[in-house]
């Protein structure tokens, strides 16, 4: 899975670098917007890790231009720990995950591999678990075939289970992936939207 870096830190790149060295993915690294588009433009990236603040522009900027021109790459953003709000700008212009700086390196791949999960998931246009069926393009959902109709925070938490399912999460690591954008979500709203999800599976 080819990986395209845009991060203008030196320091921080080559950290990313050395570490996904040692991983199934190849990486791609650029310090600039202009040159992250032409790679974009010129080779099949996968995923992109778009740092916020480069040298020729914003990053969320880049990533609203580039959803707004339909490119659905999953994108992870790098976002400084002392500016929340980007975290929440992020994910409404279309980010699929972010991460404060400072992070663990092992946290970055593990956010790596449950997107190249989801983006297997996706490929196949359903999940199916025992009596339970999900398409996430069309944010439908199935028991027995019959559909249930789910609010996206439930939604967003089942196809997740799915996606990981056999893999043991705590409730940070839902939190982290799911909602990392929204500083309101505890650990107990986790419990709260599981119990509203057996509620809302269960009932038909
Ligand atoms: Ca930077």
């Amino acid at each position: 899975m080819k990986v395209l870096l845009v991060e203008d830190d030196t320091i921080i790149a080559d950290a990313i670098l050395k570490t996904i060295a040692r991983t199934e993915f190849s990486v791609d690294h650029v310090a600039t917007l202009s040159e992250a588009s032409t790679a974009i433009k010129t080779s099949e990236i996968e995923i992109i890790i778009l740092d916020l603040g480069l040298p020729d522009g914003d990053g969320l900027q880049f990533l609203k231009k580039l959803r707004e021109e339909g490119n659905h790459s999953p994108i992870i953003i790098l976002t400084a720990r002392d500016r929340p709000k980007d975290r929440v700008l992020g994910v409404d212009r279309g980010a699929d995950d972010c991460l404060a700086k400072p992070f663990d390196m092992s946290e970055l791949i593990a956010r790596m591999r449950a997107i190249k999960r989801r983006s297997a998931g996706r490929a196949s246009n359903s999940i199916i678990y025992h009596r339970l069926k999900l398409m996430p393009d069309h944010q439908a959902s199935f028991v027995d075939d019959i559909p249930v109709s789910l609010p996206i925070s439930q939604f967003r938490l089942l196809q997740y289970l799915l996606e990981e399912q056999g893999r043991v999460k705590t409730k940070q690591q839902i939190i982290d992936t799911l909602y990392c954008w929204d500083k309101n979500v505890e650990e107990n709203t986790i419990e709260v939207y599981i119990s509203q999800l057996r509620k809302s599976l269960w009932a038909i």
